[in-house]
């Protein structure tokens, strides 16, 4: 089973060729042409310059990543497509390329929804089977799953202001370093003393799963004017210091919440699931240790991605769609780009002949 994914729902176009070979997933190609120059001056991405990137880049994408993998379209089995959430102008690119090639090609279309596509992805890389507890923590979202099925995912909690990855760029931005604020904030930290300034955990103090992470920004903001104040501006170290606090705040929290997680799924299972994480900020090294240290607590295991494929991708798309596609889903041309799909609502309009 080879299956072609398409990835535009924020600032990366991307295209991939993944194959299912007996049991075994391999990525034969997996194309990612970037738009940071492109939004760099304005210090975030632009919705509409986004999507007129998509629109140019799309086609190329697909055809180097047919390229990269050596084959034709007559080779493919499916074209996948992330069909939301994300930038309404971007998604619409890719669906009607998808929907051009699924018509001109003869192929079936399977839409997929961005984050199954990042919670899927220990799948892909490492073969974790399902029920597994996935914290899916992004640029825009942050929440636990328990991962059931390729569109079966039961949602325990997740943060109701901003996403952490949102949170580091907004610190990033703060401090005067560049974006994407994650990477730069974690470099930062590297030599940084995270108990000099001690900021808040949100939501520690209360029960559940749930998170907060946009105090975190205000009392980032109080500490750095703080410092501006007393010394009228903020030297490498100062930065360096509020971005360790900054960080160890972010790992602190989720590491504590995945405890909280976990507990939650053991009131009614008596195994712990194995501990996965996706998203952009899985690339933290400090979240990917403490989550390591919660899983060896519980004596289950962890699974985080290699840092390429945890970051917007559409290897992961391309999977989601294979393992959709595998299990009898897929979509109609009445396919429609959803600039918002929660994972846990199963739209029967997308998922077409779904079981
Ligand atoms: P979503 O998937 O929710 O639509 P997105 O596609 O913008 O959001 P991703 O590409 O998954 O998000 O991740 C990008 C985010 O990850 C950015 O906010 C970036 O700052 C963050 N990020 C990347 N690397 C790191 C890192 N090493 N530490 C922390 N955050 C990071
Ligand atoms: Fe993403």
């Amino acid at each position: 089973l080879t299956i072609l994914g398409l990835e535009s729902s924020c600032d990366d176009t991307g295209a991939a060729v993944v194959r299912l070979r007996g049991n075994v997933p391999e990525i034969l190609s997996n194309i990612v042409i970037g738009q940071a120059e492109l939004h760099e001056a304005f210090g975030g991405v632009v919705p509409e310059l986004a999507a007129r990137a998509h629109a140019e880049k799309i086609d190329i994408a697909v055809e180097q990543a047919l390229d990269a993998a050596g084959l034709t379209l007559a080779q493919v089995d499916a074209v996948a497509v992330t069909a939301g959430p994300g930038l309404i102008g971007g998604v619409l690119s890719g669906v009607m390329c998808a929907k051009g090639i699924a018509a001109g090609a003869g192929l079936p279309l399977v839409g997929v929804n961005h984050l199954a596509g990042h919670a899927l992805t220990p799948r892909l890389t490492d073969g974790l089977p399902f029920p597994y507890l996935m914290l899916l923590v992004s640029g825009g979202h942050c929440q636990f799953l328990i991962a059931h099925g390729p569109d079966r995912f039961e949602r325990l909690g997740g943060t109701i202001d901003d996403a952490p990855g949102e949170a580091f760029d907004k610190c990033a931005r703060l401090l005067g370093l560049p974006q994407p604020g994650g990477p730069s904030v974690e470099k930062a930290a590297r030599n940084g003393d995270p108990s000099r300034f001690t900021l808040p955990r949100p939501l520690l103090d209360r029960p559940g799963c749930d998170m907060s992470f946009s105090g975190l920004k205000t009392a980032l903001l109080r500490a750095r004017d703080g410092i501006v104040a007393e010394k009228g501006g903020l030297t490498q170290q100062d930065r360096n210091d509020l971005c360790a606090g900054f960080q160890a705040a972010v790992a602190d929290v989720l590491s504590e919440k995945t405890r909280r997680a976990l507990a939650r799924y053991l009131e009614l299972q008596s195994e712990a699931p194995a501990i996965a994480v996706a998203g952009g900020v899985a690339a933290n090294t400090l979240l990917r240790t403490r989550l390591q240290d919660v899983a060896g607590e519980a004596g289950t295991s962890f699974v985080a991605p290699p840092l390429a494929l945890c970051t917007d991708n559409a290897a992961m798309i391309a999977w989601a769609g294979l393992e959709m596609f595998r299990t009898g889903r897929q979509s109609g041309m009445d396919l429609a780009a959803r600039p918002r799909w929660p994972l846990d609502d199963r739209s029967p309009a997308l998922l077409g002949s779904g079981k």
